[in-house]
């Protein structure tokens, strides 16, 4: 079991900011933003490069919910961020949007 799914499953606990029945959205543990929102599908895939052409209607969702996550928020201004593999700072393989906002952002990224 994913460490997202022990969370989708109330098996850890969260902040939760959104839920419905394909998506979970909560705040990061260890946020690196003042608003720091992951986004998850409740289905595990696990890393981008996983992805099926059957899966882009999820996987779209994904921004949908950020959307109207910051909406609630009061963020129109915000980042979103996959990290695919571990050479990209992916560390939990259950893909997840990191949403961030509240602070001025730079480019490129580090
Ligand atoms: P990534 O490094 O892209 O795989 O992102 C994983 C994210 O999950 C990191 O930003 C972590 O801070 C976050 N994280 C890890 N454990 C928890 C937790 N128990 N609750 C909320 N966020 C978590």
């Amino acid at each position: 079991m994913t460490l997202f799914e022990k969370i989708i499953a109330r098996q850890i606990p969260a902040k939760i900011a959104f839920e419905d029945d394909a998506y979970l959205a909560f705040h990061d543990i260890a946020p690196a933003a003042p608003v720091h929102v992951l986004v998850v599908p409740k289905r595990v895939i696990p890393t981008l490069n996983d992805l099926a052409p059957a899966d882009a209607e999820l996987v779209g969702g994904l921004f949908l919910v950020a959307k109207r996550v910051m909406a609630d928020l009061g963020q129109s201004d915000y980042r979103t961020v996959f990290n695919c593999g571990a050479g990209a700072q992916q560390t939990v393989f259950h893909l997840h949007l990191h949403v961030l906002a509240g602070r001025p952002f730079t480019w490129p990224p580090g």
